[in-house]
């Protein structure tokens, strides 16, 4: 079981191919300490979804280590580090049942309080009263009835609510209107307090407000560097 953790993240020299001499990432090392944010940015096939799969262990690498906070994440449960290294992806996944739960998201325990306060910090609370039934509102697996930028929010709440040390981002492509863009670039800067996060960004505004930018290209880093220094 993986203790709690600060949320110190190192990629270790990692080389990884999905096909026998293909290789996605050709020896990447990567450091964020605890609190950083990171974006990963790149050509499509640049490695980045790779990358974060292998911190989710979706797969294991074919030569290097990951490490959380020292420990080899091959040497933990997959639940305890999931439990801690949190992922919200790009097609935000609503599932039919209402909004509430829909951000408890398995977390049984969380009471009603709790979902409303992580909704209020994101944002979302004031769309969510809206919707006929509010919170109770039911949703189908497609959510239709939200809007992408409303998704976004729900999503963030939910992961709030998960509170990960490590959060990690697949920002979504689809485009959406300033003020909703606004909202959820606010909403994403209260939901990486105190987090370490790596994020797939799409977004010039994402891209300048992490610590540290990472360039790949062909699956090696081609820089690194604050949005300043690049
Ligand atoms: P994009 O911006 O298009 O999402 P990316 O930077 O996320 O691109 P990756 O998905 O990490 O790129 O892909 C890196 C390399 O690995 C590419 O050459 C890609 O074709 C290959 N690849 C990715 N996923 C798989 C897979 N499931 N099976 C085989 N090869 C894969
Ligand atoms: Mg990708």
């Amino acid at each position: 079981t993986l203790p709690d953790i600060k949320g110190d993240v190192r990629f270790d020299n990692i080389v990884f191919e999905y096909e026998k001499g293909r290789p996605a990432l050709k020896g990447i090392s990567l450091e964020a300490k605890a609190g950083e944010s990171i974006a990963l940015v790149g050509h499509t096939g640049s490695g980045k979804s790779t990358i974060i799969n292998l911190l989710c262990r979706f797969y294991d690498p074919v030569e290097g280590r990951v490490l959380v906070d020292g420990y080899d994440i091959r040497d933990v449960t997959l639940q305890s580090l999931r439990s801690q290294v949190g992922i919200v992806l790009q097609d935000t996944f609503i599932f039919s049942g209402s909004i509430r739960d829909n951000i408890r998201f398995g977390r049984l325990e969380a009471t009603n309080e709790e979902i409303e306060a992580a909704a209020k910090a994101v944002h979302a609370h004031d769309f969510i009263v809206k919707l006929p039934d509010g919170y109770d509102t039911q949703v189908e697996e497609r959510g239709n009835m939200l809007s992408m930028g409303q998704r976004q929010l729900l999503s963030f709440a939910r992961a709030l609510l998960a509170n990960p040390r490590v959060l990690i981002l697949d920002e979504a492509t689809a485009s959406i209107d300033t003020e909703t863009e606004q909202k959820i670039q606010q909403a994403l800067k209260t939901l990486l307090i105190g987090r370490t996060s790596f994020m797939i960004a799409h977004r010039l505004s994402t891209i300048r407000g992490a610590d540290k930018i990472v360039v790949l290209d062909h699956g090696n880093i081609m820089e690194e560097g604050t949005h300043d220094e690049l």
